[in-house]
């Protein structure tokens, strides 16, 4: 008779190990850029309303990101993830600050979304971050722009800390990085014509700050007039959101087979 329990009982406790690691313990902290005193990017959109007349709408890049934040959190939590925002409203949290909400709710990952702007009004197109400290010039510019808002900023213990994250996080990071940015090739690159970037590496504050492995998203070019069109319609958020979260199952999906292939 015990030997029939254990055979009932043995597949029971399976199932409900299986169901409470897959689902319950995975932690994501999705982290929309700027805020608050801090607008990011800005842009202006004109045009001819009904009387004829000439109008401007301003778009800031803390509004967008925050949308699009929203939409990737929502789909998330409808997969069964704990989800936390590093804020849900307008208003202002330094790099410090995101990085101790992720300690707190004790992330798993770290999702920083934001939107590009160039002076060159031609450059379009979506790339993924990861933190690393091989990076080159180009990456410096927008490196500048994100890393803005750091309080008390120190750079020589910055660069000892990101040694020691990105040893602890890089390999994790990049895999995330790659699968996130596979999910954005195909929702974004051949419907929407979106120019694929690619995947790069890159010295993000809040990325070392955050101590864990993360990506940063730039999700489109404000300064191009075109693409701040795109960047701010539904659609486009409808995509790029399920996009983000194909790509964050693909990765725990992928992490899991390694774990069990050891
Ligand atoms: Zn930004």
């Amino acid at each position: 008779m015990k030997y029939i329990d254990n055979l009932i009982l043995g597949p029971i406790l399976f199932l409900t190990l299986i169901i409470s690691e897959n689902v319950l313990s995975q932690t994501i902290l999705i982290d929309p850029g700027h805020g608050g005193k801090d607008d990011g990017a800005k842009a202006f959109q004109s045009f001819i309303n009904k009387r004829g007349g000439l109008e401007k709408i301003t778009y800031f890049e803390k509004d967008l990101v925050l949308e699009l934040s929203k939409r990737i959190s929502k789909k998330l939590k409808g997969k069964n993830y704990r989800v936390f925002m590093t804020r849900s409203f307008d208003r202002t949290v330094s790099l410090e600050k995101r990085a101790e909400i992720a300690e707190r709710v004790n992330a798993d990952l770290f999702i920083s979304i934001h939107a590009n702007a160039s002076y060159y009004k031609a450059s379009g197109g979506f790339e993924t971050y990861y933190l690393n400290n091989k990076s080159n010039q180009a990456i410096k510019k927008v490196e500048e722009v994100e890393n803005k808002g750091l309080e008390g900023e120190d750079s020589v213990v910055n660069q000892i800390l990101i040694d020691l994250v990105v040893n602890r996080t890089v390999v994790s990071s990049r895999a995330l990085a790659s699968s996130i940015h596979g999910k954005l090739k195909g929702f974004l690159g051949s419907s929407l014509k979106m120019k694929d970037r690619g995947i790069k590496p890159g010295l993000f504050f809040v990325l070392a700050l955050s101590k864990r492995p993360g990506v940063l998203l730039e999700m489109g070019f404000m300064s191009n007039p075109k693409e701040l069109r795109k960047i701010s319609s539904s659609t486009f958020q409808e995509r790029y959101s399920e996009a983000v979260v194909a790509g964050i199952e693909k990765y725990f999906s992928k992490t899991k087979k390694n774990l069990s292939s050891l």
